[in-house]
């Protein structure tokens, strides 16, 4: 979830090695691990979180997703379902 809403649904692998959403790719990354196979390159994000009670135009997570385009800034994503396992709600998957 991301300022209330949901981002990304899904079983637990699929989130956990390879989340679609650049937020959960995000949060993924932090996950701390003594594995060598599940070394991951950490994602700092940059960018100002909007203030949650204001209405925001656009998808919410723009203002500080490194894949952000124009579109993003004019339309809502919908939360889409790309099959029966998995669900996000992010430009990128929608056309
Ligand atoms: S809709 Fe745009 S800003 Fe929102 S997560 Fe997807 S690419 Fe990033």
């Amino acid at each position: 979830m991301y300022l209330g809403k949901i981002v990304e649904a899904s079983v637990v692998d699929h989130i956990y090695k390879e989340p679609l959403h650049p937020y959960t790719q995000t949060l993924v990354s932090s996950i701390p691990t003594v594995l060598k196979e599940e070394k991951r390159k950490r994602i700092f994000l940059e960018g100002e979180i909007p203030n949650p009670s204001s209405t925001i135009k656009g998808c919410s997570f723009q203002s500080r997703c490194p894949f952000a385009y124009d579109r993003c800034k004019v339309e809502q994503p919908k939360l889409i379902n790309l099959d029966n396992e998995r669900m996000v709600r992010c430009h990128l998957y929608s056309y």
